[in-house]
């Protein structure tokens, strides 16, 4: 399997292939970037149809950590982890301890947290081996802890600042939104969104999932393969990525796309193609850094939970600011964020 001439790899600075005997654990970490600190991000437990499929996704998803870390003023470069999940190797904490091992073999240049498939409890077992992991149960006003509430809070003020943009809407009150995956994120969200006067169609491929959220929140159920083209006025994608093609795009009926997944764009072209037909966009790694602030916070040992609140506020502004160019210029949001984030990372390499 070539890395070097892979569609995705984008000079990453490394890349970690794992493999444990006694818990049968196969794990891969990429290192894109470590211009402006250690590399940071999650770690996806997947069932991949392929070895092949796995490397696709953590080098997008470490390149995409890099590009949020650095427009979210972060002390952190770029990484992800992925764990390569299948029926022979379930979650125990003897799997976890071994992925610790993995991620401390590496010395600090990489930092864990959870992602997909991972939680709170998970990492617990992770810290048991390395002391490179953020996202951890927390005490007090201490910043930190599961990242999901703050990767939701970030979210509804984007999807406020996108509704503004875009619609001229002053509230969600009322605001038709359709929550793609009811996970971690996606439930938070939810609340959120029903506190502030929204009405919610969601969809998950997980039967419990959406069970507690309905427990909670009223809202409308969409099968999965219906959800993105439902007649709405935003758009909040909160599963996994490559969602938004180019054989999708021109189904969509929302006027908005602004939620949590990684990697939403199949290709940056799709940026252009919601552009050309006047849907918004807020850049995924822009509007879904609330988490990793967190993280940040926690692993740096000099935030407090206000702090954090602050600091997630300010996507709002980051996220008007990319609408308001893309309305002066005419050019996709994406490409903007994009060109943000590679100017940051440039002028921390010189
Ligand atoms: P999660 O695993 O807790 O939730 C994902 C949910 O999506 C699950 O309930 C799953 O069943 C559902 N799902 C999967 N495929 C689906 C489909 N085709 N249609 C509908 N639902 C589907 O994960 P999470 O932590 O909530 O993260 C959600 C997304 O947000 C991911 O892309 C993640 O990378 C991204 N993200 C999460 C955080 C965080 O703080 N957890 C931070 C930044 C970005």
């Amino acid at each position: 399997m070539s890395v070097f001439d892979h569609a995705e790899f984008d000079n990453h600075e490394s890349l970690h292939y794992f493999f444990d005997d006694k818990t049968g654990l196969r794990a891969i970490i990429a290192v894109h970037s470590t211009a402006l600190g250690p590399a940071a991000g999650g770690t996806r437990r997947w069932v991949y149809a392929s070895d092949a499929d796995a490397l696709t996704d953590v080098l997008r998803l470490s390149r995409g950590m890099t590009y949020k870390n650095a427009v979210a003023g972060l002390k952190f470069g770029g990484g992800k982890a992925v764990i390569l999940a299948s029926a022979d190797t379930p979650k125990s904490p003897e799997l976890f301890r071994a992925f610790g091992r993995c991620v401390d073999s590496l010395g600090g240049r990489y930092i864990t947290a959870e992602d997909v498939g991972c939680s709170v409890d998970d990492m617990r077992y992770v810290r048991e081996e390395t002391e490179f992991v953020s996202g951890l149960p927390q005490s007090g006003k201490d910043a930190g802890g599961d990242p999901s509430p703050w990767t939701a809070l970030g979210c509804i003020q984007g999807i406020e600042a996108a509704v503004h943009s875009r619609l001229g809407a002053d509230s969600l009150q009322g605001i038709r939104i359709a929550v793609q995956g009811v996970g971690h994120v996606g439930l938070h969200l939810c609340r959120l969104l029903h506190d502030a006067g929204a009405e919610l169609f969601i969809s998950d491929v997980n039967n419990r999932n959406l069970e507690m959220t309905l427990a909670e929140v009223p809202a409308t159920v969409v099968a999965p393969s219906q959800l993105l083209f439902e007649d709405v006025d935003v758009l909040a994608p909160c599963a996994l990525g490559n969602i938004l093609t180019s054989s999708t795009i021109p189904k969509i009926k929302a006027k908005v796309i602004a939620g949590a997944a990684n990697n939403q764009l199949s290709t940056p072209a799709d940026g252009l193609r919601l552009a050309e037909r006047d849907i918004l966009y807020a850049p995924d790694y822009v509007i879904n850094a609330g988490g990793i602030i967190s993280v940040a916070g926690e692993y740096y040992g000099s935030s407090s939970e206000d702090d954090v609140r602050a600091d997630v506020g300010r996507i709002k502004e980051r996220l008007e600011k990319i609408f308001n160019e893309a309305r002066e210029t005419g050019r996709p949001t994406n490409e903007l964020a994009d060109d943000l984030a590679r100017s940051i990372v440039a002028a921390a390499r010189q």
